[in-house]
């Protein structure tokens, strides 16, 4: 061995722990990742890897677990301008009275700037990946392409006119057109994403379908969200809102499912059937007061399942560490049973699971050779994470975002030591405040309720 020459990578990070998150869960105590351009060329101990590698840069972080990048595989970026905008309120009030009024404002530069302070937030807590649907969704392209995170990116579609392309079948081809765009971009993908049900016809909801076909991507709705939702659709179309989709030839692999939160014995066999991913939501499915997704049963019957914030306004933040945790507790209190989603599956559901459902299984979601290198450190050396006996303890019960000291997506580093690299979060929260400005002079409730920023 020492007298073959080394092979030469980019970059060797070394840390107390390295969780893999492959198949078999492979753990490295300690451990390193090699990386060479935007993949992972090797993980193992450090003495294997630094006898098989000349690293031109070494990261040694002897307190640091390294796991991958966290995906986030649901949410709505922009919606961070609205944070806490209005809480506690049922979700009809709190929809037409403050959040309707605010988006009717919308355009181009809030999605953008919303993004990004999203992006700021969801780096800095290690989320490398997320899946949007908004408006404006070529401004969220931009802003994932400007800050280098990486993402699934949709224009949400619906049976009226949408402040951005204006009537509903120009919905469809700006969808069209946002996927020639930006096929091809190392971190962008474009989604199909009709809104839900009670939003879209059939026929609407078919011709999306046929699109993301067409173009072999996700197609991505909010599906059984509420009690509501349920009743209103067996009332229009006399079955539950999965069993319409499987009714128009939607509930394939290529269908992920927002929240899933109301499901029939019936329902959650039709989602294994095709194969259709699920994006838990816990935190706005609590917040919304929507209820308790069965995601235990759902796992046991092999239904895919990643895990979601959701808008920043029904959070109300990105940090996937406590939406692990909550995840992870809230199916204890569902079953009765604290055997229920253990801290293990709880960290699959924000890795692989993410991946596979947005379809990224064979880039990201694990530390293992030919993937990309979307990859978190954590700092252990913190009260609340001493002594440390199990990793997977600490990740999903004990540790939250602010415990990130290092984020890479695509091999690039984008956070070191606690600071965003690649823009300028100072110049992105003051045009954040700028535009709050303007959201609050749009709604006559919000506007009364306090004055200031
Ligand atoms: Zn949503």
């Amino acid at each position: 061995m020492s007298k073959r020459e080394k092979e030469p990578v980019a970059l060797l990070l070394e840390g107390a722990w390295v969780l893999t998150q492959n198949r078999t869960r492979e753990v490295f105590s300690p451990g390193a990742v090699a990386l060479r351009g935007e993949e992972i060329v090797a993980v193992g101990p450090p003495a294997d890897l630094k006898a098989r590698y000349q690293a031109a840069r070494t990261l040694t972080y002897p307190q640091g677990l390294i796991l991958p990048g966290l995906i986030n595989a649901h949410t709505h970026a922009a919606m961070s301008l609205f944070r806490g905008l209005a809480d506690d309120l049922p979700l009809e009030e709190w929809l037409n009275s403050y959040i309707f009024p605010a988006e009717r404002c919308l355009n181009r530069d809030h999605v953008y700037w919303g993004t990004k302070l999203a992006v700021a937030e969801m780096l800095l807590s290690g989320t490398t990946t997320f899946c949007d649907m908004y408006l404006f969704a070529d401004a969220v392209a931009q802003a994932v392409a400007d800050t280098g995170i990486r993402a699934v990116v949709g224009e949400v579609l619906y049976d009226f006119p949408s402040p951005n392309y204006g009537p509903p079948a120009a919905g469809l081809i700006f969808s069209e057109n946002l996927c020639r765009a930006w096929q091809g971009h190392p971190l962008v993908s474009i989604a199909i994403q009709p809104h839900a049900v009670y939003t879209c016809s059939p026929d609407l909801l078919q011709q999306c379908g046929e699109l993301a076909d067409k173009y072999k991507t996700r197609l991505i709705i909010h599906l059984s969200e509420t009690p509501k939702e349920v009743a209103d659709c067996q009332a229009r179309y006399g079955v539950t809102p999965v069993a319409h989709l499987h009714r128009l030839g939607l509930l394939t692999a290529r269908l992920v499912a927002d929240h899933a939160v109301v499901l029939t014995e019936a329902d959650q066999e039709l989602l294994a059937a095709g194969g259709t991913g699920v994006a838990h939501c816990p935190e706005s499915n609590m917040k919304l007061a929507s209820g308790l997704a069965p995601v235990a049963e759902l796992l046991d019957r092999g239904v895919p399942v990643g895990l979601g914030t959701d808008g920043c306004a029904s959070n109300n933040n990105l940090d996937l560490f406590q939406e692990m945790d909550t995840a992870a507790k809230l199916q204890k209190v569902r079953y009765l049973d604290p055997t229920r989603l253990p801290a293990t599956a709880a960290l699959d559901l924000a890795t692989r699971g993410g991946a596979a459902i947005l379809g990224l299984g064979p880039q990201v979601g694990a530390l293992t050779p030919g993937r990309k290198a979307d990859l978190v450190v954590l700092d252990l050396n913190q009260p609340h994470l001493t002594p440390l006996y199990d990793p997977y303890s600490h990740l999903v019960y004990a540790a939250g975002g602010a415990d990130v000291q290092t984020v890479m997506v695509n091999g690039r580093l984008v956070v070191q030591d606690r600071r965003l690299l690649t823009f300028d979060l100072e110049e992105t929260m003051a045009r954040a405040r700028e535009l709050a400005q303007g959201i609050r002079d749009c709604s006559p409730y919000v506007a009364q309720r306090f004055s200031k920023a």
